[in-house]
């Protein structure tokens, strides 16, 4: 019955965070085992300790959650086939590099980091590719049992069967062919007794049952070797998949972290969190770096991507990133969202930007005057704040430099002055203070004084924002509330004057 079972896994190292690419790759994997009603399964590849980090697995398993992709098995929550962190599994390495030993598989090799070094030197002297000599691929079973009995250091490498070229078929590249002369016989086991990532990779992926390797096309170098590797236990291989490789935006070289200009894109799963993309957007956007189920349209829901996951439909061909697509499909799941969660999504990114607590930007009830407006005009989270700066300062911080700002249209800072006076007195009469009330008040006050509504408005824009760009000025100020609106314009009143004064 396990056989027939999808059942994939995302196999990440613990040395960083999860890189887009990576994370494209567990979702495709996670994809492909929802698709088919198999299992998913989380296990962390750490048996190169030089490189490990331990933060890593929690910043792993936070972005897997954050793009909402549940495992089955892992290392949190075990599963039938665990443990499923490779430096606990140590023990069945060993055991399967002893069988490949036993059988005449594989062989131990006595040769020293400095003859190995020194072959390497003189192969590329002699331009050519630096390679194993198997200079302890005959010795004697008898020797080499011998050696090892009185403790001289060895490492298991798999000896390689004897043939021209290896085939190996990919799902979404078809058959591969490598030529046996470059590849030389691999070490599974160091001299330390620690399984390399080949040993520990196939022997944990028959274990556990995977029925689909996805990994990134990085790997295709080392697939003749676990091919090889699957052979020499006599077991079935798992199918391959090996996804392209996302490209930097100019189409120059795989994806890595670099300023564009000024810009600092984002790579890393915690980069896309921290810049406001929402985990839908992010999922819908992913699935598409690679795949297109339908190319009239880019708007897909999780389920629609679970059912029309195809593997055999993936592209070979390496693509470039496209963040002014992120960004436009994140601007979509924005406008979305129901203005109670886009409340909800934005108060951490409003936390941090003004130094609150989140509990602190809950209670200002007066946001849900502006945040609808606001919803309407950003692509990601961490745009919200800037629209906002306003909200987090009391009358006392206003700095209106330059003055300009509380200037009307076609008005000096005498004729702007008086019009704060002419509002400020108006304000008594916003009754409730209500962005329609202060509306109509603000249309009469205009007809009144004949002046264009929007010269009017300009200076108190200017006082209520301190900004020359702000949300639409009656939410705003149906946010902060009369008083606050008073002591603002007061404040810019005294500005104002103190600047007439100046000029004249
Ligand atoms: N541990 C490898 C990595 O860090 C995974 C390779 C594989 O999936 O086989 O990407």
């Amino acid at each position: 019955m396990m056989a027939d079972k999808v059942r994939t896994r995302f196999a990440p190292s613990p040395t960083g965070t999860v890189h887009l690419g990576s994370l494209r790759t567990a979702l495709f994997a996670w994809l492909w085992a929802r698709h088919a009603e198999g299992d998913f399964v989380l296990r962390i590849e750490d048996t190169d300790t030089k490189r490990f980090d331990p933060d890593s697995v929690a910043g792993i398993m936070e972005g897997l959650r954050w793009l909402g992709l549940d495992w089955d098995e892992g290392p949190d929550i075990g599963g039938p086939f665990g443990p499923y962190t490779q430096s606990e599994r140590g023990a069945l390495y060993r055991d399967h590099a002893q069988r490949l030993l036993s059988s005449d598989k594989s062989y131990r090799c006595f040769c020293s980091p400095e003859r190995l070094q020194r072959l390497r030197q003189e192969q590329r002297a002699a331009k050519r590719q630096p390679q194993y000599d198997g200079a302890c691929r005959h010795l004697s079973h008898d020797e080499s049992a011998a050696r090892a009995a009185v403790g001289e250091p060895f490492t298991i490498r798999l000896r390689l069967p004897a043939q021209a070229q290896i085939t190996f078929h990919d799902v979404i590249r078809g058959d591969i062919t490598v030529a046996a002369s470059t590849l030389q016989d691999p070490i599974l086991v160091k001299s330390d007794g620690m399984a390399v990532y080949h040993l520990a990779a196939v022997v944990d992926d028959h274990r556990m049952h995977i029925s689909h390797v996805l990994r990134g096309e990085e790997w295709i170098a080392t697939a003749p070797y676990h091919v090889l590797l699957y052979e020499a236990f006599g077991w079935d291989t798992p199918a391959w998949v090996h996804l392209p490789v996302i490209l930097n935006p100019d189409g120059k070289g795989k994806m890595s972290k670099r300023h564009q200009g000024e810009r600092h894109l984002p790579v890393n799963v915690q980069d896309f969190m921290t810049a406001g993309v929402l985990p839908d957007a992010m999922f819908n956007f992913l699935s598409l770096l690679g795949w297109t189920p339908d190319a009239s349209k880019e708007l897909f829901t999780r389920q629609e991507l679970i059912d029309r996951f195809e593997l055999a439909m993936i592209s070979p061909a390496a693509a470039k990133m496209p963040y002014a697509k992120l960004e436009w499909m994140n601007g979509e799941y924005v406008r979305r969202l129901s203005s109670q969660a886009f409340r909800s999504v934005s108060t951490p990114f409003l936390a941090r930007a003004f130094g609150k607590s989140e509990t602190a930007v809950d209670q200002m009830a007066g946001l849900d005057y502006v945040l609808p407006e606001i919803q309407t005009r950003v692509k990601t989270l961490r745009e919200v704040a800037p629209w906002l700066s306003w909200a987090f300062k009391s009358a006392a911080d206003m700095e209106y430099t330059p003055i300009d700002m509380l200037i009307g249209r076609q008005l000096d800072a005498r004729q702007s002055a008086e019009t704060l006076e002419v509002c400020q007195a108006m304000l008594e009469e916003a009754v409730p203070f209500e962005p329609k009330v202060l509306q109509a008040l603000f249309r009469v006050a205009a007809q009144e004084q004949d002046m264009k509504l929007g010269s009017l408005l300009g200076p108190v824009r200017g006082a209520i924002s301190g900004a020359k760009v702000s949300p639409p000025l009656f939410e705003m100020m149906a946010a902060l509330g009369r008083r606050e609106c008073q002591a603002r314009i007061h404040r810019a009143h005294t500005a104002l004057v103190a600047e007439d004064v100046a000029r004249s």
